[in-house]
């Protein structure tokens, strides 16, 4: 195939990605967003193909097929709660191959062009760096390197000083092969000349990945996958450059901006800045409150028959989802829960927080894997001034996400975080095992307001009580609440 015919597939394939993304921005066309982007994958592989600089056909055909047969058994055997590790795990990859393909082109010729060279340079190490980091970062969720924050003295000087040698060791690589020979040589780096220091530069990018993820605790490994997944674009960008290959730079610059995009929103809905993930530690903290300001607060519990009959009498109903949810995988009785009060003319919508869950948009894809009508998912945007005419907001597994001390307390480490309104609401019922605190590890004081009862219990397991109670409430009731006191007058 002619390189005019390949460039102009190429460019096809491009367009395909740039409206399959596009797509992917609305749950209605995100399915069609899905497939309009593989399409120009397929598109851009088989192009690619025929691409007369192939030189092994057959190698190219078994690592597609064993590829491929990987990647389907993963993504079929992979739980919804372990997605984000998958991520990292392609993310991985990506930046994996990027340094690998960015090597075996400096094997192949020393570059004489410095563009190609820095380009090299640049693959290596953030397909270096992304690649390291991201195993951290899979190993982190899937709980085969410690969760925790490793922090140590010096560490963050030490990394700037390894990144330092790196860019260093860049240059050299970049500048004139001559000069920067005499130099090392002069220095008493001789040794470090051509490919020894293209394999040096790897190295220390592969140090870089991991000393720069180790230090972030596991429950912020989302917002670092983001980040890694932007890398991974980026280095496939440089690669492309290295081969000039046009689908390349495009998909590669495309992931890079959508990932630095998401890790941009990711932060901003947990109030965070990037440099403050970035340093770690963050979710060891326990208290909500400043020095001296603790302060006890008491709850009431709702049962099933209560809650049952609450909901029979609601008319406008919020359904809440979060982490719990997920855990507890409680997405099906929900939509039970969801059909049982529309049978009853009950009006109820799902508020999505942007954050909800550990990862982004985990509870649209729940919601919809239960069938859960797009319609009915409102973003916090939509829906927070509406939870003053809600009649009663269920939390289902979410504390973070609706913790008021975001708004009222300023000395809470979430303190700006925007967070949906569920204490406006009439009434708000969580539905948790117990009092604990989510990610952010801080005390929720939503808990305690005169408004709020407390459902004890898995999700799930809950929900299969509460839906059964509901089935056999019957409709000539009236249900008052008076000051958090429930009255309940059925007519016979
Ligand atoms: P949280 O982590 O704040 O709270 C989840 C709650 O679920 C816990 O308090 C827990 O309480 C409860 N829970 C756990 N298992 C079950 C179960 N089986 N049944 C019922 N409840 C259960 O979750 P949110 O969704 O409210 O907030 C998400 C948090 O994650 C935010 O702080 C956000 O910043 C953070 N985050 C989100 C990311 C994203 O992309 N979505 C990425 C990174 C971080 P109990 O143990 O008492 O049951």
């Amino acid at each position: 195939m002619s390189q005019d015919i390949l460039i102009i597939i190429y460019l096809i394939s491009s367009i395909l990605f740039i409206f399959g993304i596009k797509q992917l921005s609305k749950v209605k066309t995100a399915r069609i967003g899905n497939f309009t982007s593989a399409l120009g994958m397929l598109i851009a592989i088989v192009a690619t193909l025929f691409d007369q600089k192939i030189v092994n056909l057959e190698l190219i055909f078994i690592g597609l097929l064993i590829g491929s047969l990987i990647g389907a058994i993963m993504a079929l055997k992979v739980e919804m709660t372990a997605m984000p590790q998958m991520v990292a795990l392609l993310n991985g990859f990506g930046g994996g191959a990027s340094l690998l393909v960015a090597s075996a082109d400096y094997f192949k010729e020393a570059p004489t062009e410095v563009y190609i060279a820095v380009t090299i340079f640049l693959s290596i190490l953030v397909g270096g760096v992304t690649f390291t980091g991201s195993i951290i970062a899979f190993g982190k969720l899937q709980g085969i390197v410690t969760e925790k924050a490793v922090v140590y003295k010096f560490q963050h000087p030490i990394n700037l000083l390894l990144l330092l040698l790196t860019i260093i060791g860049g240059v050299f690589l970049t500048i004139d092969q001559r000069t920067s020979s005499e130099i090392l040589s002069t220095i008493g780096l001789g040794f470090l000349i051509g490919e020894n220091l293209l394999i040096t530069i790897a190295i220390l990018s592969l140090i870089i990945g991991v000393l720069i993820v180790i230090p972030i605790g596991g429950a912020d490994m989302p917002v670092v996958i983001s980040l890694l997944n932007s890398y991974s674009g980026i280095a496939a960008a440089m690669t492309g450059f290295v081969l000039g290959n046009a689908v390349l730079v495009i998909t590669g610059s495309l992931v890079g901006a959508s990932g630095i995009i998401l890790t941009n929103i990711m932060c901003k809905s947990m109030n965070r800045s990037l440099m403050n993930v970035m340093l770690g530690g963050f979710g060891s903290t326990t208290a909500s409150v400043g020095p001296g300001e603790a302060k006890e607060i008491v709850i009431k519990e709702v049962g099933a028959e209560e809650l049952a009959m609450m909901l029979d009498g609601a008319s406008n109903v919020i359904i809440v989802p979060g982490y719990g949810m997920a855990v507890a995988q409680a997405q099906h009785v929900v939509k039970e829960l969801m059909d049982e009060l529309e049978k009853r003319g009950v009006n109820v919508r799902f508020a999505i927080h942007p954050v909800a869950g550990r990862m982004p948009g985990h509870m649209n894809v729940l919601l919809a894997e239960a069938a859960v009508p797009y319609d009915k998912l409102y973003e916090m945007d939509q829906i927070n001034d509406d939870f003053s005419n809600c009649d009663v907001a269920i939390v289902i597994g979410a504390n973070d996400v609706v913790n008021p001390a975001a708004r009222n307390n300023p000395n809470s480490p979430i303190y700006g975080m925007p967070i949906l309104n569920v204490d406006k609401a009439k009434t708000v019922v969580v539905i948790k095992r117990s009092l604990n605190p989510g990610y952010a590890g801080i005390d929720n004081e939503l808990f305690g307001y005169p408004n709020c009862l407390m459902y004890f219990g898995d999700a799930k397991a809950s929900h299969f009580k509460i839906n059964s109670r509901i089935k056999r409430t019957i409709k000539n009731k009236l249900f008052l609440n008076y000051k958090g006191y429930y009255v309940t007058l059925c007519f016979l």
